[in-house]
């Protein structure tokens, strides 16, 4: 057995929570196409967003390895993408607070988010995600409160989300006017969904977010008025490496399985795990998966450390996740013939895993972002 750099008891713990929770309500809830609220209050009760917060704000003064090795235990054993890709979401919501909140930001809204409410973090509009600065989405400022106005799109929980982060403009600011709002999504003015008809992660509902002149007071503007852009780039950073972290948890137990078929199912008088090809395919999405989890530990590491490489390593990180959720998942598909490619779990699992090439950042924009680090890092060497 491997050695893991997260603690195996913790993610042993949240295994079998996930497995006696999410994985058995997992088909139910992509047929609805809802969020599975049940196990998501089962997970928080159990204390799964405490972990990396610290005690002062109803935290358990842990790390962000301990929700990692939690995160890991989740996806391996609710073997629900979508049900993950939520908690990416919640996840980076808590670091953003945590990094750029003041005191009163992290009291007021953190205990909401460890409690098991949900949140969503939005940047996308229908002018594109991949060049945020294009959003129109826009505050201004109306006394002591700020008037927000504007239709974000392709939100995950952004449907069923409690509260969000959310990024828009305050053009009085003058150029440079890119800011971060913390918004109750239960306020007045605001619309969610409906949700969208994706053809994959149905558990994670996602959805647009519409805001018709909301009232956010200024002690919700989260950072410094213009420095949305900056801050929302450091703080994604952890959802990117996370996209790492679950894509080797998840596939961990769908390779064991394909490894399993392969070893019963016969073809040509021999298993087909006795076929080269076949052991070709698998041992490369073994190669993928384990490449994928180190990289995504070294990536936490680098973001704990404040490592200069942190942002590079995060991109490669979530350009991985991507490719080799593709790549796991495809596997299992081609090694179980046309049982994969009927209407059931392997099939579900590839249309689940090509959301992650575009959720959390596309490819191309990872390599863009990876060869602009490695050119600042080059310069500043
Ligand atoms: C399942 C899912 C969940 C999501 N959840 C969220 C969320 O919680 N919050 C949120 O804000 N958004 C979310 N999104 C939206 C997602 O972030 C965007 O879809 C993504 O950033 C790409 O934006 P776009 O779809 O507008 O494509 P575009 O930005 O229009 O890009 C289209 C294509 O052009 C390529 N491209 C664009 N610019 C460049 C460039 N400079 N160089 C090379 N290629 C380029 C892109 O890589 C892509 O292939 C989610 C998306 C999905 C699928």
């Amino acid at each position: 057995m491997l050695q893991h750099f997260t603690d195996p008891a913790l993610r042993a713990r949240y295994a079998d929570l996930a497995a006696s929770s999410v994985a058995k309500r997992a088909d139910d809830c992509r047929a609805q196409g809802v969020l599975d609220r049940e196990s998501w209050q089962e997970i928080s009760d159990a204390g799964i967003w405490r972990l990396a917060v610290d005690r002062q704000w109803g935290g358990d003064g842990g790390t962000w390895w301990d929700f990692t090795a939690a995160f890991e235990g989740v996806a391996a054993g609710g073997r629900d993408l979508g049900f993950s890709l939520s908690m990416v979401a919640q996840a980076g919501l808590i670091r953003s607070l945590l990094v750029y909140g003041t005191d009163d930001q992290k009291g007021y809204w953190l205990p909401r988010l460890l409690s098991g409410e949900v949140g969503a973090t939005a940047l996308t509009e229908t002018t594109g995600g991949s060049d945020v600065t294009r959003i129109r989405t826009s505050a201004a400022r109306d006394g002591d409160v700020y008037r927000l106005n504007g239709h974000k799109d392709h939100i995950t929980n952004g449907p069923v989300a409690d509260m969000a982060l959310v990024l828009g403009r305050v053009p009085e600011q003058g150029a440079r006017d890119i800011t971060l709002f913390m918004v109750d999504l239960h306020d007045e003015g605001i619309t969610q969904g409906p949700v969208e008809r994706m053809i994959g992660n149905q558990t994670s509902p996602t959805g647009p977010i519409a805001f018709d002149n909301v009232r956010v007071d200024a002690r919700h503007l989260v950072g410094e008025i213009g420095a949305g852009i900056e801050a929302i780039y450091n703080t994604i950073a952890l959802d990117r490496l996370l996209y790492g972290v679950l894509a080797a948890a998840y596939l961990d137990p769908h390779l064991d399985e394909v490894l399993a078929y392969a070893r019963r199912r016969q073809a040509f008088k021999q298993p087909i795990a006795d076929h080269q090809y076949v052991q070709g395919r698998i041992t490369d999405a073994k190669f993928a998966i384990e490449a994928t989890r180190y990289v995504s530990y070294g990536a936490l590491d680098a973001l704990l450390r404040g490592d200069r490489q942190a942002s590079l390593l995060c991109s490669t990180a979530k350009y991985h996740a991507g490719e080799t959720l593709r790549l796991g998942t495809e596997t299992a598909l081609r090694v179980y013939g046309h049982l994969g490619y009927m209407d059931g779990p392997a099939a579900h699992a590839l249309q689940d895993a090509l959301g992650t090439l575009i959720a959390g950042g596309t490819a191309e924009m990872q390599r863009k972002n990876v060869f602009n680090q490695m050119r600042a890092l080059a310069q500043a060497s």
